[in-house]
């Protein structure tokens, strides 16, 4: 039976990291600033956007939430972009996906300015984790993937990973963060997708399986090795009649059979989710540290 590696317990193991980086900022007089900006009234990112300013609070931040009616257009948007930009009191910045449809957000995330862009999605930090260049920001789900392996003692040094989905949030940053070369990755990354041939064969190999596809229940015991990690970054909605809600919330992994086979696993919901948003703090304090 795989040992489960708790997201929830490394999340808080984190934030004691963090706390004291914070205090530290403090002194210097520096209380690190997170705007989120959300457009639109999508309940999910309102949840989303909820949690991040809530865990801000908790840690002392300086948290600004911004909530902008679904009519917002691009150039206000852009605008209250460069504000933020200007602003000293902010050191990250982030736009919440997805905005309504008229909101080009490839160009909001162009005019942010790239030494506050905490989710790591503008082409100046993809090009320094290309680089591996550490001053840049990694994407959050990516880098607590790697922070739950670390602190999970799960060695990513030499091993073959294979990360299922090529997304640019999640699977494609994933994967170059963990082929860089330093002791934190030097992995063997392979990449499969919805057009890979023989996916199971390849997922056969890994020794560590991501999987970022967002289909609930893919990942099955026929596409894992004895004693392989896997590590579930999906979040899918499945009808439960059981449930107030209606639904419940599963991986992309069929966790009962899977858990059988793997030698650690991490469940879902209480695996890479508490991560996410404990990178992202974490992100925030990085940048308030490097614009001294
Ligand atoms: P995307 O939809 O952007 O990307 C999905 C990727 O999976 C694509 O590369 C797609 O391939 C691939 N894929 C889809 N179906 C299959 C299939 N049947 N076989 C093989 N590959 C397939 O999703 P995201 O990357 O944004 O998110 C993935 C999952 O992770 C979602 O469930 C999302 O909710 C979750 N998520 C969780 C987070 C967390 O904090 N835990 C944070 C972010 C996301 P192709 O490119 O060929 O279309």
């Amino acid at each position: 039976m795989a040992k489960l590696i708790d997201g929830r317990a490394i999340a808080e193991k984190v934030y004691v990291d963090l706390c004291r980086e914070i205090a530290e900022l403090k002194e210097k007089d520096v209380t690190p600033g997170l705007a989120v900006v959300l457009v639109g009234d999508d309940p999910a990112s309102r949840a989303y956007v909820r949690s991040k300013d809530k865990m801000c609070r908790e840690l002392g931040l300086h948290s600004l939430k911004l909530e902008l009616p679904a009519s917002t257009t691009q150039t206000e948007l852009l605008s209250r972009v460069e504000e933020l930009n200007a602003d000293s009191a902010i050191h990250g910045i982030l736009v919440q996906s997805p905005p309504p449809a008229h909101i080009d957000e490839t160009a909001i995330v162009r005019a942010l300015d790239p030494r506050k862009d905490v989710d790591g999605f503008h082409p100046e930090n993809v090009a320094k984790l290309v680089l591996d260049d550490s001053s840049g920001f990694v994407p959050c789900t990516p880098l607590g993937v790697q922070r739950l392996l670390i602190e999970s003692k799960i060695n990513i040094n030499g091993a073959h990973v294979v990360v299922l989905g090529r997304s640019m949030i999640v699977g494609k940053p994933l994967a170059l963060l963990l082929m860089q070369k330093n002791e934190k990755a030097n992995a063997t990354v392979t990449v499969v997708h919805s057009r890979s041939r023989d996916l199971a064969e390849i997922t056969r190999t890994a020794d560590i399986i991501i999987s970022a596809i967002g289909r609930a229940g893919f990942v099955q015991a026929d596409h894992v090795r004895e004693g392989a990690v896997v590590i579930d970054v999906g979040i899918n909605r499945v009808e439960d009649a059981a449930s107030e809600r209606g639904y419940r919330l599963v991986g992309d992994v069929a966790f009962d059979e899977v858990s059988k086979k793997a030698s650690a696993i991490t469940p879902v919901p209480g695996g890479v989710g508490p991560m996410t948003i404990a990178m992202l703090i974490s992100n925030t304090v990085k940048a308030a540290r490097q614009l001294l």
